[in-house]
């Protein structure tokens, strides 16, 4: 065995997470919320235990670790921890891990969703947040007040514009725990904690599920640092369903494929953007003018699956959005439909005009979630929108 070579991720994606579920191929769905006990002895064990599979579903659950043991397989990880979305993920891991007069440095390109939360409740909490410009090298380390920042938190590539961290750089802080929000690349497309980030977090209701079935977020990290987020957690709440998990490890199976065939569409649908006299700019880092494609080809195994890109203004977005026919238009990304959305006006909608300003978002900008359709089938749709707001 040892001198086979080590499997690749998408052979992994296959095998992983097939504990709890017998011999059977497909994994079981433990819909239980609660589980009989041996006696005393053995309820207080069970009580007690951290993070016992056989007790209440609030501390775990065999489907949901089932998932857990996937994401944490495919992340390189010791363990992973679902929660019952990505802001559930988000919010508890930054409530397990920062306390009163707590400092944390984060980047101002952030899931509007994480920004609220960061800008909202932490302030009422105390928390403090230096927020930083993502491309900007060392923006991250310089940031950090010694004994006083709990936590770096970036997001690559960031939504909407695609700009990513440095994870190198992230990778290298000492002091705060470091978290990537890898939603955008999968556990496919990065590895985060190959760099020495801490945790990478993701809302698998995105890539990881895949197919807009399912409501889920999950981190991975060391295992003691696992169980000190869990320790918070299941306090807070942020329960995942088992039929969600179970969604989502399916999605874990095809992951793989679906990723690839969208980064092949998003990679052709990028050039025909860019060259397209309708289109002002297109940001995917796999196209070669992107401003940070070398660190892209450097720490991305996948350019991804999303693009965003501008046009004139926001009567061109409504023109265009209305104009297509094979995408949808919706927020959310990762499923098996191109999808559409124009952020301004729906994912970015809570943000005053100069944070939108701030974090890029623009009255043209339109974002695209490359779905799996036909790849020639989305460029013809792309072309023919493009074209009613050119004429
Ligand atoms: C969607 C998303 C989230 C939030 O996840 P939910 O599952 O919707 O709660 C967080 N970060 C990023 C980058 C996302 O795209």
């Amino acid at each position: 065995m040892s001198d086979q070579p080590p499997l690749s991720q998408a052979t992994l994606a296959i095998s992983a997470g097939r504990a709890n579920s017998g011999n059977s191929l497909a994994p079981a769905l433990w819909a239980s919320s609660t589980w009989e006990s041996g006696g005393l002895d053995d309820a207080h064990h069970r009580a007690t235990a951290v993070r016992h599979g056989d007790f209440y579903s609030r501390y775990a659950n065999p489907t949901v670790q089932q998932f857990e043991h996937a994401i944490a397989e495919l992340e390189g990880a010791e363990a992973a921890l679902a929660f019952g979305s990505g802001m559930g993920a988000i919010a508890a891991t930054v409530l397990a891990l920062c306390s009163t007069g707590s400092h944390i440095v984060a980047q101002r390109q952030l899931y509007a969703g994480t920004l609220a939360f960061l800008q909202g409740p932490c302030q009422r909490f105390g928390i403090d947040v230096t927020f930083v410009d993502v491309a900007t090298p060392g923006a991250f380390s310089d940031a950090v007040i010694p004994g006083k920042t709990m936590l770096v938190i970036a997001e690559s590539p960031s939504n909407p514009r695609l700009e990513l961290a440095d994870l190198d750089e992230l990778g290298s802080i000492r002091g705060p725990l470091t978290l990537v929000d890898s939603t955008f690349s999968t556990p496919l497309g990065q590895q985060p904690l190959a760099y020495g980030v801490d945790l990478s977090l993701h809302s698998a209701t995105k890539g990881i599920a895949g197919h807009n079935d399912a409501t889920l977020g999950v981190i991975a990290g060391e295992q003691e640092l696992i169980d000190e987020i869990w320790a918070y957690a299941l306090l807070h709440g942020s329960t995942p369903s088992p039929f969600d998990a179970l969604n989502a490890l399916r999605g874990v199976r095809t992951l793989a494929v679906r990723t690839r065939q969208q980064n092949e569409s998003a990679r052709s649908l990028s050039v025909m953007l860019a060259d397209h006299p309708a289109c002002m700019a297109v940001h995917y880092p796999g196209l070669s003018e992107h401003p940070q494609h070398a660190l892209a080809s450097r720490q991305l195994l996948q350019y991804g699956t999303v693009l965003s890109f501008e046009v004139p203004d926001r009567a061109a977005a409504a023109k265009l959005m209305d104009s297509l026919a094979v995408a949808r238009c919706a927020t959310s990304l990762g499923g098996p439909e191109t999808l559409i959305c124009h952020p301004a006006t729906s994912t970015h909608a809570s943000l005053t005009l100069d944070e939108q300003a701030a974090t890029g978002v623009t009255d043209g900008l339109v974002r695209v979630s490359v779905g799996l359709e036909e790849t020639t089938d989305l460029l013809d749709d792309f072309e023919q929108a493009l074209g009613e707001i050119s004429g």
